[in-house]
């Protein structure tokens, strides 16, 4: 019998406790991972939570994950043993609708998420479906990559999704997990990049990371002064914010796209899209054939997430420091 052996939350905001479980035979289409580096995302907080309501518990949260090959199916052809792969925020898909067709495996409807209704990456090993065990290249570090397995995909896939390139004024709103690396891929697009901020303390950070201008969201009258000004506004963060001051921001055409998803229904004039044809979108991760390019572009730009480490013994205290906004920027669990 083999076990996996983990840290699972057995009720809403409870805390993450030793849990083992049987995963039974390997499907003929799954692989086994060895898990060195799992980064803890706000979404596993938000699962702990059940900010959702689609958590099942108990369950080992964890999406960010990064490690080696060290069992393959019987019908496993695309993966070896010994290989080193990352895992994000999706196990497996139903492979036959026309999204998985399409290689928008991301959309389809039977989509199995990594850590709702399965066990994550807060453990010691991990069993997804090939596909969704993309190839790391050798150049990047294990720890640094991990965090680009979701935190990554999620601002890379809408910036190249919606365009964005060397003219564009891009803004990055929160820079936590998901910001610090969106600065980055904004300035491997060749944006003018800027940080929208409630931490002043970041700016020096944020700048060397490649933002161009900051802006403390904190200060009074500091989005009236950007009116206008922006093509792009990617919004990681998770509370209601003045969605309308964002929107008078944009520059005609632009779009403001979020990655967070705020509590509240937003409150949006629509005279204020329509005479300037801006437009409001979302975006999810992306697809195995997104994670591929988006590791491929890290490689080649130096895009790699800043981290702070903790034994996978202590993802507790990464859980707390997460809900404080206290990590700079991404925590990292370490087996
Ligand atoms: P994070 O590391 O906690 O960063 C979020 C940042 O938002 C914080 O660092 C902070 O940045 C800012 N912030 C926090 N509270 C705020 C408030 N009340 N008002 C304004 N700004 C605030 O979280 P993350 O891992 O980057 O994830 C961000 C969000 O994206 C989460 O809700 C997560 O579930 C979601 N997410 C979505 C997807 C997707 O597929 N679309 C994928 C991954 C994550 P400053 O200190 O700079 O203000
Ligand atoms: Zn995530």
């Amino acid at each position: 019998m083999s076990e996996i052996h983990g840290l699972a939350v057995h009720a809403a905001g409870a805390q993450l406790l030793p849990y083992k479980f049987d995963p039974g035979e390997l499907q003929p289409h799954d692989v086994e991972i060895k898990i060195s580096h799992c980064g803890v995302c706000h979404s596993d907080v938000h699962l702990i939570d059940n900010d959702w309501g689609i958590s099942k518990y108990p369950f080992i949260p964890g999406h960010e994950i990064v490690g080696t090959v060290v069992g393959v199916g019987s019908d496993v052809t695309d993966r070896t043993i010994g290989e080193r792969v990352g895992v994000g925020w999706q196990a497996d898909s139903c492979g036959i609708c026309d999204w998985c067709r399409r290689g928008e495996e991301h959309l389809c409807a039977k989509s199995q998420p990594t850590c709702v209704g399965r066990n994550g990456g807060f453990a010691d090993k991990i069993r997804v479906n090939s596909r969704f065990a993309i190839p790391v290249p050798s150049v990047l570090e294990s720890e640094q990559v991990a965090p680009l397995m979701c935190a990554g995909i999620t601002v890379y896939a809408p910036m190249r999704n919606h365009g964005v390139r060397p003219s564009s004024r891009v803004g990055v709103i929160g820079i936590g997990g998901l910001g610090h690396i969106g600065i980055q891929f904004a300035k491997a697009f060749g944006a003018e990049v800027t940080a929208f901020s409630t931490s002043k303390d970041k700016e020096a950070e944020a700048k060397e990371l490649g933002a161009h201008h900051f802006v403390n969201t904190r200060d009074t009258g500091a989005l009236k002064k950007v009116a206008g000004a922006f093509d792009f506004l990617l919004s990681t963060v998770s509370a209601d914010q003045d969605w309308q001051a964002y929107v008078n921001a944009l520059r005609p055409k632009g779009m403001l796209c979020l990655v967070g998803a705020a509590p509240s229904p937003m409150q949006i004039q629509g005279a204020s899209l329509v005479l300037t044809q801006k437009a409001i979108s979302g975006s999810p991760t992306g697809s195995p054939g997104d994670l591929s390019e988006m590791l491929d572009v890290a490689a080649r730009h130096g895009v790699k997430a800043i981290t702070e480490r903790f034994a996978m013994s202590k993802a507790n205290d990464a859980v707390t420091k997460v809900k404080k906004n206290q990590v700079r920027y991404r925590a990292v669990l370490t087996n």
